[in-house]
Parts: structure tokens; C-alpha cells; sequence
């Protein structure tokens, strides 16, 4: 049955950013919708000329069109067989597929995968899914079954995880998580040879940043002999690889006791019985401020303090203030590994924070390293907001 496609019309002019490729239609350059769409649906989006510039999910919002075409081929299961190749493709690429170290990797990341709203991330033998636009949830079924077929046996779990990450004004019925193919609850994966629990029940993200992974690795040539601070640990990636480096002892740190928890079932996964590890439920600038001088390696991964960008300024203070805390206290000679994920911080925003921080302890810093995320993030060149993650690597005289 082939269901006719609605049509979204743009005021003249309004065409410009979808002819250099970029994927967003937002809802101020558009003259008329025609028809009703629902939200969700495949719509045909046309210049005020009336020619076709773009096919993709409307939803009602300031983002209203995320293409995921700039032909008129049809969205149907070769079209995602298709997308989803060449994500696995490009994986291939990077040698993760296959890699006896790593079982963990993003196969789906959105407009870098010009699958608009759309994550899926591996966890060996489990794919989980996860939305963040009304159309991806409503294809979902559509896009596990072309998972399915183009991951093959590799793949024996698909997770749905999209109560949080679904537009709330969309009236979607049914947002519910839960396994789409399979439902082994075996949670145990693998990156650079060390092993994890994920929570993809219950955990942040789909379980786990998988988008540290290099940095982590990096981390782990500098950890010899250091003492190491782990801030905003969550499930104790950088610490299980400090521990592996060398270190003399690994402090975690984060305000969430589930986190806490998490990132000792990992140390004892990893390294039972070892004592150079400690991990504490605390909020990050009360700890910052009660510890001493010990440590000589420090990382601060906080979570996104702008989600938006009205909450940029305040954002960036916070930045400031953090990493403040961090130059004031590492010993002479220690290393900051420093992140911001916020999108709407740019490089050079977060370079400007991490500065003026540095400044303000009057100490000589030197950038070592600038970090941002693997490849299995990909940016479309024709989205550069996708290119999120920032990290710098910093020697504290
Ligand atoms: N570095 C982690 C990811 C960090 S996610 C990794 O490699 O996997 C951010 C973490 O910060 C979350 O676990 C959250 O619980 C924690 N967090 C948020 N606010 C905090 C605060 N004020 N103090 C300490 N931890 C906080």
C-alpha cells in the first residue's frame, strides 16, 4: 500500500541550509503544511518554488522536519537496510567489528549516520535502541527488523530505551522500554579488554558512555604510579583504566550511590581484591572542596550543564568553577584530563571556561592533548552541531 506523502512548504529563501545538506528543517521557515501530518510521519518538504528539496520525519517542535533523504526514495526496509550497512560498514572500517577487546561500540549515531533521532549502541550480543524523535519511535519496529537483518547472529538482543529521550509534547501511545528481540539478561561487555556491567534497564544513556573509549585508553598511559581522581565517575570507566595503568591508587567520585555502586561491581569485575581503589557518593564541588592536595591525576567528565542554549552562560561559570577547583588543588606536575559533553558549548567556549579557570589559580598550564569523540560518533560534515564531546589533557606545573 503506498500512502501518499504530505508536503511541507518553505518561505522563500528558507531553503538555503537544506541545500548545503544540513538535516534540521526548523518550524520558523515554514509557509504551510499540507494535510494533516501526524507526528512521526514521512513527509516531503519543497522550496517556495514548489521544487522538492528534502524527504523526512515531522514532528511538532522547533525542529520540525529531520531529514533523512534528499531524494525522493522511499522509506521502507531496504531504505533502512541501506543506512544501517553503511553504519556497519564504517565500524568495520574502524576495526571495532570483530575486535576480541571491544564488544562495545555506537553503530547508530544519528545525523553522523544521516539517521536523524536515532541511537543504537552495542553491547556485545545486545543492540539497544533508543529514539529521540517521534518518527524513529514510530519506525522503530521497521528499524529493528532491518537491525536484525543486516547485523545477522552477532546480534541476539534488541533493547528499546526511549522513555526519557522522547519528545513529552508528542502524543505518542506507547513509550515503554523493553526488549524488541530477545531478552538475555546477560549484561556483561567488553572495551580494550576490560569488562563492564551495563544497566541498560535502568542505566544513563543505553548503559554506558561509550563515547570515552579513546579517552579512557589515553588516560591509561598517563595513570603509572599517579594518584588519581575520578570525577563524575558514573560506571568507573576512567578508573578501571587508571587501575590498569598503574596507578598507585584510584579515588571515584560521583553524587549517585547507583553510580557508586556500579563502579565497584566493575573494580571487582575487573580487579578483585585489589585495594588501591575507593569510590564515594558525593556531589563533585563538596568533595573538590574537602580534599587535600593528593591527587596528581585528575578527571572531571561532568554531565551536560547546558542542555540549552539559554542556560549557556551559566554553563560556562560552571565550567569555570569546576575546573578552578581542579588547578587549585592538583600537585605540581599533575595531569587534568577536563570534558564538557553540552552541545551548545563550542570548543572554543569550553577552551575560554578551562582558561579562565586556569588563570585564575596564576599556575603555568600546558595543553597536552585535545579530545573529542571516537569515530563511532561520526559528524556530519553538514552538521557540525554534532560534534558534542570536548575534552583538553592539561599539565599543571
Ligand atoms: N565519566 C563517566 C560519565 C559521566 S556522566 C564515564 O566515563 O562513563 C556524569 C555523571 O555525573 C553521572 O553519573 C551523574 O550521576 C554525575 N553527577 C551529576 N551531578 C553531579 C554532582 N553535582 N556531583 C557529582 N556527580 C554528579
Amino acid at each position: 500500500m503506498l500512502k501518499t506523502v504530505r508536503s511541507v512548504f518553505l518561505k522563500p529563501g528558507k531553503e538555503e541550509s537544506l541545500k548545503r545538506f544540513h538535516p534540521w528543517v526548523f518550524s520558523g521557515a515554514i509557509a504551510r503544511v499540507e494535510g494533516e501530518p501526524e507526528e512521526g510521519e514521512v513527509v516531503d518538504v519543497y522550496a517556495s518554488d514548489k521544487k522538492f528539496i528534502a524527504r523526512g520525519h515531522y514532528q511538532v517542535g522547533s525542529i520540525a522536519v529531520r531529514v533523512l533523504s534528499f531524494t525522493q526514495e522511499p522509506v521502507d526496509h531496504d531504505f533502512w537496510v541501506r543506512r544501517l550497512t553503511v553504519a556497519r560498514e564504517l565500524r568495520r572500517a574502524m576495526g571495532l567489528i570483530g575486535d576480541p577487546r571491544t564488544n562495545t561500540y555506537r553503530l547508530v549515531h544519528g545525523e553522523g549516520d544521516n539517521l536523524p533521532g536515532l541511537i543504537v549502541d552495542v553491547y556485545d550480543r545486545t543492540a539497544v535502541m533508543q529514539a529521540h524523535s517521534a518518527g524513529m519511535h514510530l519506525d522503530r519496529m521497521e528499524v529493528a527488523a532491518a537491525l536484525e537483518e543486516v547485523m545477522g547472529d552477532t546480534i541476539e538482543n534488541i533493547y528499546y530505551k526511549s522513555e526519557t529521550t522522547l519528545p513529552f509534547k508528542a502524543d505518542l501511545v506507547s513509550t515503554e522500554n523493553g526488549f524488541l528481540k530477545g531478552g538475555s539478561p546477560e549484561n556483561i561487555a567488553m572495551e580494550n579488554g576490560l569488562k563492564f556491567h551495563v544497566d541498560w534497564l535502568k542505566g544513563q544513556k543505553t548503559g554506558f558512555f561509550v563515547d570515552q573509549r579513546d579517552n579512557r585508553a589515553l588516560l591509561e598511559r598517563y595513570a603509572h604510579g599517579r594518584h588519581v581522581l575520578n570525577m563524575f565517575c558514573y560506571t568507573g570507566g576512567f578508573s578501571f583504566y587508571a587501575m590498569r595503568g598503574g596507578a598507585a591508587l584510584v579515588h571515584s567520585v560521583d553524587s549517585s550511590s547507583k553510580a557508586i555502586d556500579l563502579t565497584n561491581q566493575n573494580i571487582a569485575l575487573n580487579f578483585p581484591g585489589d585495594t588501591r581503589h575507593q569510590a564515594f557518593a558525593e556531589d563533585a564541588f563538596k568533595y573538590l572542596d574537602r580534599m587535600g592536595g593528593q591527587y596528581d591525576l585528575i578527571v572531571l567528565d561532568p554531565p551536560a550543564f547546558a542542555k540549552h542554549r539559554d542556560a549557556l552562560r551559566n554553563a560556562l561559570r560552571g565550567y569555570t568553577k569546576l575546573n578552578a577547583k581542579a588547578f587549585e588543588k592538583i600537585r605540581p606536575g599533575g595531569i587534568l584530563f577536563t570534558f564538557s559533553c553540552s552541545q551548545v558549548v563550542t570548543k572554543q567556549d569550553f577552551r575560554n571556561a578551562v582558561f579562565t579557570a586556569a588563570a585564575q589559580s596564576r599556575r603555568s598550564v600546558r595543553i597536552l592533548h585535545q579530545l573529542t569523540q571516537p569515530g563511532d560518533h561520526p559528524v556530519n560534515i553538514y552538521h557540525p552541531e554534532g560534534e558534542y564531546l570536548k575534552g583538553l589533557v592539561l599539565y599543571v606545573e
